[in-house]
C-alpha cells in the first residue's frame, strides 16, 4: 500500500470561514443571551402566508414544483414588482425562484463569472459575497463605504472598474449599515457599469423596511440598466419567513437561462409548498408594506433609545434592520472581545464588526445590533445592556 497523502478539502472551502453571523447565534444559545446577532424575526409571520402554506400541505404539493419556479409564484411576482418597482419582467423568461437569496446570489455569480473576473463589493459588506466570490473564482475588488455618511468616492468606485470587471454588488438598503443608495448614487454606478459593459446585482432584500421617507430605488429601472441588472430577493424578511427559504432572481432572458441552469444543478427547486404560500405573499395589500416600515420605525426607536441611554454611538439607518455601532470608546482590544464580553457578561448577542470586512482590522470598532425583534425581546436587551454602564462607572 502506497502512503500517498491527500488534502481531505478543498483549496475553496480552506480559503473562507464558517459565517460569523451563523456562529453568534449557536453562541447566543449556547450563553443564553439575547440574540441581536442573525437578521431574523422572533415574531410571528403573517396569517395568510400561514394558511396558504397550510393548505398547500392539506393538498398534498408535496413533489418538486418546476425548477426555475411554481408558475402561479412566477406571476404573483412579476405583478408585485410591477407596482413596487416599477419593473416590467416576463415570468416565463426572466424570474427564477431560489433557496432564499443566499442561492440567488451564489446561483447568479456561478452563472455569470469566470476565473479571474473581478466583482466589485462595497464594504463593509454582507459577508457572504465574500465566499460566493471564491466559490465562482472570481477576484473580489472591495470599494470602500466612506463614515461618517457611509458613501462611496466617486474616483475611488470609478478607478475599481477596469478590464477584468465582470460585476458589481449593490445591496440596498444595505446590510449592515442601513443605508438606502440614493438614485443619485446608483445614477454614477449605473453610468459606469454600462461604460465598461459590466453586470449588476443587486441584493434588495430590505427593500419594504425603510425609515424617514427614504425610497427604494430599483437599479434595474434605471435607464440602460434592465439588462445588466440581476435584481435579488427573497420572503425571508420582507413577510418573516427566513428559514422557508424562499427566494427570486429578475434577469434578462439571457442571463435568466444561464442562472436557471446552475440552481436547477445546486438545488433543483425551492419547496413547492411554501411558493403556494409565496402568492399569498405577493398578493398582499399595499398597506401591509406600510404597516410593516410602521412595525420597523417602533423599533429602531427602542434599539436608538437604548444605545444613546447606554452611551453607544451609531449610524441612524435608514432602511434594514440593523444598527451600526461604534464601541471604540470601551476600549476592548478587538471587536470580537468586546462581542464576547457582551454575550457571556451582559447576555446580548451582536456581530462583531470585523465579519463585513475582508480586512478584520478594519471592522475593529464597530458592532453591529439586530432589532427585528418584539418590543419585549429589545426591552429585555435594553436591561442587561444598562450593566454596561454600571461596569464603566
Ligand atoms: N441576512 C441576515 C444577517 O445578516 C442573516 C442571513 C443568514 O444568516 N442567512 O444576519
Amino acid at each position: 500500500m502506497t502512503q500517498i497523502q491527500r488534502k481531505k478539502t478543498s483549496s475553496k472551502a480552506d480559503s473562507f470561514t464558517e459565517s460569523v453571523i451563523r456562529e453568534m447565534t449557536r453562541i447566543a444559545l449556547q450563553h443564553g443571551a439575547i440574540n441581536l446577532s442573525q437578521g431574523f424575526p422572533d415574531f410571528p409571520c403573517p396569517l395568510e402566508l400561514k394558511q396558504a402554506a397550510y393548505a398547500a400541505i392539506a393538498e398534498d404539493v408535496n413533489q418538486y414544483a418546476i425548477t426555475w419556479g411554481d408558475r402561479p409564484f412566477r406571476e404573483a411576482i412579476a405583478t408585485k414588482v410591477r407596482w413596487y418597482l416599477g419593473l416590467e419582467v416576463d415570468p416565463e423568461r426572466q424570474i427564477t425562484v431560489t433557496c432564499g437569496s443566499t442561492e440567488a446570489m451564489a446561483a447568479t455569480m456561478l452563472a455569470t463569472v469566470d476565473a479571474g473576473d473581478e466583482v466589485i463589493i462595497f464594504e463593509p459588506y454582507y459577508e457572504n459575497y465574500g465566499p460566493d466570490a471564491i466559490l465562482a473564482n472570481a477576484t473580489p475588488r472591495y470599494v470602500k463605504l466612506h463614515p461618517p455618511e457611509w458613501t462611496f468616492d466617486e474616483l475611488e468606485l470609478r478607478q475599481a472598474f477596469n478590464a477584468h470587471t465582470k460585476a458589481i454588488i449593490i445591496n440596498t438598503p444595505h446590510n449592515p449599515l442601513g443605508k438606502v443608495f440614493t438614485r443619485d448614487e446608483l445614477s454614477v454606478i449605473a453610468d459606469l457599469c454600462q461604460q465598461w459593459d459590466v453586470l449588476a446585482f443587486t441584493d434588495e432584500i430590505y427593500e419594504h423596511i425603510l425609515y424617514d421617507g427614504a425610497k427604494h430605488v430599483a437599479l434595474a429601472t434605471l435607464p440602460g440598466m434592465d439588462d445588466r441588472t440581476v435584481t435579488i430577493n427573497g420572503l425571508s424578511k420582507t413577510y418573516s419567513v427566513t428559514g422557508w427559504r424562499v427566494g427570486y432572481i429578475l434577469a434578462s432572458p439571457t442571463l435568466t437561462g444561464a442562472i436557471r441552469k446552475v440552481h436547477d444543478f445546486l438545488t433543483v427547486g425551492a419547496p413547492a409548498p411554501l411558493q403556494r404560500a409565496g402568492v399569498a405573499a405577493m398578493q398582499l395589500p399595499p398597506q401591509y408594506y406600510d404597516d410593516l416600515a410602521r412595525l420597523y420605525e417602533q423599533k429602531r426607536k427602542l434599539i436608538l433609545q437604548t444605545l444613546d441611554a447606554v452611551g453607544i454611538p451609531y449610524f441612524v439607518p435608514q432602511g434594514a434592520y440593523y444598527v451600526w455601532a461604534d464601541i471604540s470608546h470601551f476600549g476592548y482590544p478587538t471587536d470580537v472581545d468586546f462581542t464576547y464580553h457582551l454575550i457571556k457578561e451582559i447576555g446580548v448577542a451582536v456581530v462583531p464588526g470585523s465579519s463585513f470586512f475582508s480586512d478584520p482590522q478594519k471592522g475593529r470598532s464597530f458592532i453591529r445590533f439586530c432589532f427585528s425583534k418584539k418590543p419585549e425581546t429589545l426591552a429585555a436587551a435594553q436591561e442587561r445592556l444598562f450593566k454596561l454602564l454600571i461596569a464603566d462607572s
